[in-house]
Order: structure tokens, then C-alpha cells, then sequence
């Protein structure tokens, strides 16, 4: 999923409350990097973005509910046939807490257009 990232840890799954769970996502602080997994048409799909904590209050783009937000981007897999060094990069404010985002979210289409988006799929 995250073949740049052979030696990734991957969270405690043990420790996530599946129940209220609609996407799984998980920061790396060290490396300013969150990790977004989703089941999008039966596969699991996961992206890395660049994470950058913004200590402000605003709405998240996913959950579209007021709180401490981050900034997520990614880079697309979108190439130009003509300039293989384009790429096209997307991102975000993103609740800074992915659990709490998780309990308020009701609507996935921001999520899904995102990673359908950054994949290409
Ligand atoms: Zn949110």
C-alpha cells in the first residue's frame, strides 16, 4: 500500500475503536506525515500526505465540522506524457485528531473524491 514505506508502522489496531471507524488514519509526527487508509470498491486504499499542524480552528474538509484542523496534502499519480516532472498536488484542512473525525463524520464523498483524486482511480 505504501510502497515507499517498506518499514512503516503501522498503528495498534488493537487499540482503535472499530465501531467508529469509517476510514483509518494515522500521523507520524516525526516525519510530519498522515497516512489515510479507506475501503474504496471492496480495496483497501491507502495514501501518505504531508501533515502539517495549524494550532487553528477550522472547518475539517472531510467531516465538515469546526475544530483543530491540520493541513494534509498529497501528490497526485496525474502525469503529463510531454513533462515527466509535472505532478499535480491536492490538499486540505483535515480534523488534527482522525478519531475524533471519524465520530463526527456522516458523509464520505469528500474522502472518496480525494483519494479517487490522488490516485487516479
Ligand atoms: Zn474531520
Amino acid at each position: 500500500m505504501f510502497p515507499k514505506n517498506k518499514k512503516l508502522k503501522l498503528p495498534d489496531l488493537s487499540k482503535i475503536d472499530h465501531s467508529q471507524l469509517t476510514y483509518l488514519s494515522w500521523n507520524d509526527l516525526r516525519s510530519n506525515k498522515k497516512f489515510i487508509v479507506y475501503e474504496l470498491d471492496g480495496n483497501m486504499v491507502g495514501i501518505e500526505c504531508k501533515f502539517t499542524p495549524t494550532s487553528k480552528k477550522n472547518y475539517c474538509s472531510v467531516c465538515n465540522c469546526l475544530g483543530e484542523v491540520a493541513y494534509f496534502s498529497t501528490v497526485t499519480k496525474a502525469k503529463k506524457a510531454k513533462n515527466p516532472d509535472y505532478y499535480k498536488s491536492i490538499g486540505n484542512l483535515i480534523c488534527a485528531d482522525s478519531s475524533e473525525c471519524n465520530k463526527k463524520i456522516t458523509n464520505v464523498d469528500y474522502l472518496i473524491t480525494f483519494l479517487r483524486n490522488s490516485l487516479e482511480i
